[in-house]
């Protein structure tokens, strides 16, 4: 009877209707309607080491990994992560019990999200955060309870005494992400420790996303939440080739843990992909074992191209926040008489021809990161300075 009257259910359900798409796809779809220089979506536009490409396809050839890799991940690149974690951190795990293979750190956020998250859980994270936390959360049925870093001596900054307000007895787990995106900010030895500390007192879980780890600029060191006291037992480390390898579309990531906790992650895992990215696989066991005159000079490239654009941005009019590590600068529209960064990003590429990204979205407060834009660096020398050019535009108006 009531029939007539009801309005049909929703077909997306209420965990992910807050979601949407993401803005990546709008930005991308105005960069080539309008012709834009795309420095919204973080990848390369170069490949990555023409060897460890060679490897993938000596793989393909000689049929490795081009059926079901083992569940876990092939043992040559669980080998070859322990290996890595040892020879740079002094952090020894053991490839079979306590190295996961993923689909790239997409999937280990998610899977770590719902392999160890009960409905009800917070989850503090820091925030502006990656794209894809706040919907993990959600899907996991965690609350999120954001900690937002704020500028503070030209970088944004975390304030230790709000992460620990925001931690209750409902607190599972930290979601940590050093180096971090956005903001380029990578937190110091004194802030790890500091949050180490939360996590042992309040004997909270932490899973730390350090897809960035290898790419650290200047003097500024990478500490591995998981190296410090109290915590190897507690964490998730969650790592990536695609960036250190500048190999985004092949989707190898990994987690290194505890028994306990990899079997956890495993368990979401096994049920998501299963596996994936057989012949790759092989390919990044080598890539990791590359010498280390591959990692400073990727970081050397990279630093270049952060300068470049830092520079030109600055002369461009905007505010310039120092970026000490990942593929970003993020920037302060404020300088050039704007506040809103959605309005400024999608006027952007018909003013100038470049795309960003608004940090606004990846925030719960989005008026706390309204006025900041971002800006990826990881593009050909050429490029930049092509972007540089057209940007130089904002200051004449
Ligand atoms: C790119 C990125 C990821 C995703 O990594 P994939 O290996 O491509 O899934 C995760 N976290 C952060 C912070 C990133 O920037």
């Amino acid at each position: 009877m009531a029939r007539m009257t009801s309005t049909p259910r929703p077909l997306l359900n209420r965990r992910l209707a807050e979601f949407g798409t993401t803005i990546f796809a709008e930005m991308s779809a105005l960069a080539l309607s309008t012709g834009s220089i795309n420095l919204g979506q973080g990848f390369p536009d170069t490949d990555g080491p023409e060897e460890v490409r060679e490897a993938a396809v000596r793989a393909l050839r000689d049929g490795r990994g081009n059926q079901y890799p083992p569940g876990p991940g092939i043992p040559e690149l669980r080998t070859a992560i322990a290996a890595h974690q040892q020879r740079r951190y002094g952090l020894a795990y053991d490839p079979d019990s306590e190295v996961l293979v993923t689909a790239g750190a997409t999937e280990a956020i998610a899977a770590a999200l719902l392999g160890l998250l009960e409905p009800g859980d917070e989850v503090v994270a820091l925030e502006p955060y990656y794209d894809s936390y706040a919907a993990c959360i959600a899907m996991a049925g965690g609350r999120r309870v954001p900690v937002t870093l704020r500028p503070r001596d030209g970088a944004f900054r975390l304030d230790l005494d709000e992460l620990r307000a925001a931690v209750t007895d409902r607190t599972r787990l930290l979601l940590i992400n050093t180096p971090h995106n956005p903001t380029g900010t990578v937190l110091t030895r004194e802030e790890l420790t500091a949050i180490a500390a939360l996590a042992v007192e309040r004997d909270l879980l932490v899973v730390t996303d350090e897809v960035y780890e290898h790419l650290v600029f200047d003097d500024v060191e990478h500490v591995p939440l998981a190296s410090l006291p109290g915590m190897r037992e507690r964490t998730v480390t969650i790592g990536s080739a695609g960036k250190t390898f500048s190999f985004t579309g092949w989707k190898v990531g990994w987690v290194t843990a505890a028994p306990g906790l990899v079997a956890a992650v495993r368990s979401a895992k096994q049920f998501l992909t299963y596996v994936s990215s057989g012949p790759f696989q092989y390919a990044v066991a080598e890539a990791l074992a590359l010498p280390e005159s591959y990692f400073t000079a990727f970081r050397e490239d990279m630093r270049a191209k952060r300068d470049l654009l830092a520079a030109g941005l600055a002369e461009a009019g905007f505010g310039v926040f120092r970026t000490a590590g990942t593929y970003f600068i993020t920037t302060d529209i404020r300088p050039l008489g704007e506040s809103d960064g959605i309005a400024f990003c999608r006027a952007l590429p018909e003013r100038a021809g470049v795309v960003a990204i608004p940090n606004a979205v990846f925030y719960d407060h989005r008026e706390a990161g309204a006025p900041f834009v971002r800006f990826a660096f990881c593009k050909r020398l050429e490029v930049l300075e092509e972007a540089t050019r057209r940007l130089a535009k904002l200051r004449a108006r």
